[in-house]
């Protein structure tokens, strides 16, 4: 066989990327359990590069070079498994299979492991960018063994994103840690979608600003340190109007927010991990609640409003209000970041991946969905883009700050943004416009930085009803207060202090 790579599974996704290798000009062996996608695609853009057609899977692999590179891009599930289980009595050792869907990194790590065992490779691989990013450069995230890159990673990396001729693409730590990878990056998304429409929120129903006039307010906004495919399309959202009613088109749009699943995914390995991504989470609540339409209907009627009519009122200065709500804005924006490089730190260390934060910023920095000017900046604080520099499993590259935050350049910005965001948080709790991610942003922020936590009175109340003990500001040792006995406090032995 002579093909460079075969790809399985040409529905929009498979088809782009197969196209994208051969517009690079690999030869590309091309599979679909139904024919007739093949055929589509060799009719519509045979002429775009070298395509080979293939009617099996058996014909794909025997039309590959060797080590052979098989890319599965099918409906992530039970379909991989489907079609990894034909693939691999076909395969010979040191084959790679590349799984470039959205498939959870649970599955991946168990793909990984059980692929290994026959000797093969297996890449689960992160690909962010849409049908447009698969067809022009996406994001590009491999995961799987480091050996696998030497044979894959020039391929990925010739038809990925280039940042200022940096590939969006490198090799990013062991069996899931691409697919994980992946999901925060999704994670972030749905926290920066959420961010710009609690921006857009307070904008209408406290600014008063119609969606066109916001359309300006966000492409001027784009010139700013918030510049990123989400504000830019937000600005195009925001100013298109509806043909058939003549309204805005955002206003004629039902407002429930769908969700495939990893922004769910992301919240629930936060909490697996230990990490605290409250602004990812609520994000995903915040389309679940959208979702809600009867217990919203009900609750319209029920509920009371309780509003502070002042707060409701248009500010005086509208100048002045939208430029607090763009700082507040990009101070929420800020913690997601960090919230999701803090989830890929715990990660790391819960499933001994080998994370590089500067590198993994890098990835992002064009191609996906959250790129954004910002993400150059994200890169530098956790010291570049160095795709040599392997910290030892779960552990942070040295010299790498502890939270984003930290950085000096942010925590310098969110000293600058806090008047601001203070101020749109207090203005939007009293006009009762709901900023679940603004608000728990803000928390998380208060909450990092205290002297004291209330952690203390609820250590409290579990030693008084779970005997779960505390440790003392003031000594070593874990200590027990008799509750319901005579109240005075014994040691970890239950020895008298
Ligand atoms: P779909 O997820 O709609 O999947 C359709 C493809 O899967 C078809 O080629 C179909 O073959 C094949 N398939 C389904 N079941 C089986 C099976 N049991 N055995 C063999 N083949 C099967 O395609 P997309 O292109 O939208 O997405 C592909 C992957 O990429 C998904 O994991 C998706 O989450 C991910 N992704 C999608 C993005 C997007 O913007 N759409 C962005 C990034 C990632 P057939 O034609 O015979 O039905």
């Amino acid at each position: 066989g002579a093909a460079d790579i075969g790809v399985t599974g040409l529905a929009v996704m498979g088809a782009n990327l197969a196209r994208n290798f051969a517009r690079h000009g690999y030869t590309v062996a091309l599979h679909n359990r139904s024919r007739a996608r093949t055929d589509q695609l060799v009719a519509e853009h045979g002429d775009e590069g070298a395509f080979v057609a293939t009617e099996t899977l058996a014909e794909l692999v025997q039309s590959l070079a060797v080590p052979r590179r098989v890319l599965i891009m099918v409906k992530a599930g039970a379909p991989v498994d489907a079609v990894i289980d034909q693939l691999v009595p076909l395969l010979d050792e040191g084959d790679i299979v590349i799984d470039a869907g959205n498939s959870h990194y649970e599955d991946t790590r168990r793909r990984e492991a059980a692929l290994a065992e026959k000797g093969l490779h297996f890449v689960g691989v992160g690909v962010s960018g849409g049908e447009e990013g698969a067809l022009h450069g996406p994001a590009i995230m491999p995961g799987g063994p480091e050996k696998s890159y030497e044979a894959l990673g020039p391929m990925l990396e010739k038809i990925s994103a280039q940042f200022e001729g940096e590939p969006c693409c490198a090799w990013v730590g062991t069996d899931g840690a691409g697919h994980y990878v992946k999901m925060v990056h999704n994670g972030i998304e749905y926290a920066d979608m959420q961010v710009i429409g609690e921006a857009y929120d307070l904008l209408r129903r406290v600014g008063g600003l119609e969606p066109a006039e916001q359309a300006e307010v966000f492409t001027a906004w784009n010139q700013t340190d918030l510049a990123s495919y989400l504000i830019e399309i937000t600005a195009e959202v925001l100013a298109q109007v509806d043909a058939a009613t003549g309204r805005p088109l955002v206003d004629v749009i039902v407002d429930e927010a769908g969700q495939k699943g990893t922004g769910r995914w992301t919240a629930i390995s936060g909490l697996d991990v230990g990490s605290p991504v409250a602004a990812i989470a609520e994000s995903v609540f915040a389309r679940s609640l959208s979702s809600q339409r009867a217990v919203r209907e009900a609750a319209r009627e029920t509920l009371a409003a309780g509003v502070d009519e002042e707060a409701q009122r248009a500010p005086q200065d509208t100048d002045a209000f939208v430029e607090d709500v763009r700082q507040a804005l990009f101070a929420s924006k800020l913690v997601a970041y960090a919230q999701g490089m803090d989830m890929l730190a715990a990660a790391a260390e819960e499933y001994g991946w080998s994370l590089d934060l500067g590198t993994i910023a890098s990835l992002w920095r064009d191609g996906c969905i959250i790129r954004a000017d910002l993400l150059d900046v994200i890169m530098q604080a956790f010291g570049g883009r160095d795709t040599s520099r392997h910290p030892a499993p779960g552990t942070r590259a040295p010299g790498q700050p502890l939270n984003l935050l930290f950085a000096p350049e942010f925590a310098q910005a969110i000293a600058e943004a806090l008047p601001a965001w203070r101020r749109v948080v207090g203005t939007a709790v009293a006009a009762g416009v709901p900023v679940p991610v603004f608000s728990s942003a803000l928390a998380y922020y208060d909450g990092l930085r205290a002297d004291r936590l209330p952690a203390a009175l609820v250590q409290g109340q579990r030693d008084y009803f779970g005997a779960h003990t505390y440790l003392r500001v003031d000594r070593e040792g874990s200590f027990h207060t008799l509750w319901s006995g005579d109240r005075t406090e014994v040691d970890g032995e239950g020895v008298p202090v």
